[in-house]
């Protein structure tokens, strides 16, 4: 598979293969781990349901022990999945019967995503650096880095001491090109004993990149492990999400430059203010404030104090964001629209995009600039000044 092909018109499709078929035996009684409930729903579930409605995932593939096929059924109701397969006696053999299905398919699959069933908790995001790294890497993988210092223990002894330094910890889905992958596998099948794809990859002399994950990505491999994800889960669940809008008007004054959402652009006149009169920062501002219901910017940052004169505008936006970071909450989006004739917005926009999540420090690809013209009319349309509507989505942690 070369690089052409994954820049050509149709990429090839993207399969999940969700490997469901251990016995988890540090669980105790009752079914297979991946089929106990986790809010309220088998924990092979959550996984199976966050592939089958990914954007960017065709198609979503279990593999199963041969005894749980009743389970499964009842655990994949209802969700727009491939017939799963049977796995093997170990994760290993698992996976490549897995594979070797998928080879099998109709187009065979261009790229595979491999994740553990015993991860419920993996979020749409990590998927996507997941597939955004594959688009130049034969293999990427989410991992962690390694916070505590890890030691090599012997009868209850500490026998040794690891260096942390450059330790990661490898989560799932785990990503390759198909072919590459498929190959590295049946090469070393019955050999080696290893405990991820990434291993067979790297045996089998494939580059693997690594993307980062995230710590709620946990491995459920004993009843703790479930309680902690179960509260994991909760607090997710109970995240209240607000709306704010804002709007700004600067009007045009003598001047040869514009300063909007950050950005400066040439111009024979110049938006008149207080501060630097970035009506575009302004406006993004009063809906983060607007979301938290706490005040407006004039009341976070008085015109009549000295301080903020020619004040950059970026000072008051990374305040509201700051106070949503306070919160323990975070920035889903922001979206913001300029309303004026001239000067042409469109060649700024991607740098506008990028200057606003920097200084609110959110994705760029979580903030929309926008522009439009009023045909003309009103004070925009005759050019007496820019005006400026957003709109910001927060989520912030459930009250005490
Ligand atoms: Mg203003």
């Amino acid at each position: 598979m070369g690089e052409d092909s994954e820049r050509s018109a149709h990429p090839p499709e993207v399969v999940a293969l969700v490997v469901a078929a251990g016995r988890g035996a540090r669980f105790g009684a009752g079914p297979p781990k991946q089929y106990r409930r986790l809010g309220g729903e088998p924990l092979l579930r959550h996984s199976l349901a966050l592939f089958a409605t990914h954007p960017a995932v065709a198609r979503v593939r279990a593999v199963i022990h041969p005894d749980d096929r009743a389970l499964y059924a009842a655990a994949a109701a209802g969700l727009p999945l491939l017939d799963p397969v049977a796995g093997g006696a170990t994760r290993q053999e698992s996976v490549r019967l897995g594979l070797e299905s998928l080879a099998a398919l109709a187009p065979a699959p261009g790229r595979v995503l491999i994740h553990d069933a015993a991860r419920p908790l993996v979020a749409a995001e990590t998927v996507s650096r997941v597939l955004a790294a594959l688009a130049g890497e034969a293999g990427a993988i989410p991992a962690i880095p390694a916070r505590d210092t890890l030691k090599r223990v012997e009868g209850g002894r500490v026998a040794a001491t690891l260096a942390r330094e450059g330790l990661w910890l490898a989560q799932t889905p785990q990503g390759f090109r198909f072919p590459e992958i498929l190959a590295a596998h049946r090469r070393l099948a019955g050999e080696g004993g290893f405990t991820d794809d990434a291993a067979v990859a790297e045996a089998a002399g494939l580059a693997v990149a690594v993307v980062a994950g995230a710590a709620e990505n946990i491995k459920v491999t004993d009843e703790e492990d479930l309680a902690r994800a179960e509260r994991i889960l909760a607090a997710c669940a109970s995240l209240e999400v607000r709306t704010g809008l804002g709007f700004d008007v600067h009007r045009f004054g003598p001047g040869r430059m514009v300063r909007l959402c950050g950005i400066e652009i040439p111009f024979e006149r110049a938006l008149l203010g207080h501060s630097d009169a970035d009506v575009g920062l302004h406006a993004l501002t009063d809906a983060i404030l607007g979301a938290l219901a706490a005040g407006d910017i004039g009341s976070h940052f008085p015109p009549e104090e000295d301080a903020w004169r020619s004040a950059d505008s970026a000072i008051f936006l990374r305040h509201a964001a700051g106070l949503v970071a306070g919160r323990g909450g975070r920035i889903l989006n922001l979206d913001v629209t300029l309303v004026c004739e001239r000067p042409r917005i469109g060649p700024h926009r991607r740098a506008m995009a990028e200057r606003i999540a920097a200084i609110a420090r959110v994705p760029a690809d979580a903030v929309g600039v926008k522009a439009t013209t009023t045909e003309g009319l009103g004070f925009a349309g005759r050019g007496e000044g820019i005006a400026a509507q957003a709109v910001a989505t927060l989520a912030l942690p459930p009250r005490r």
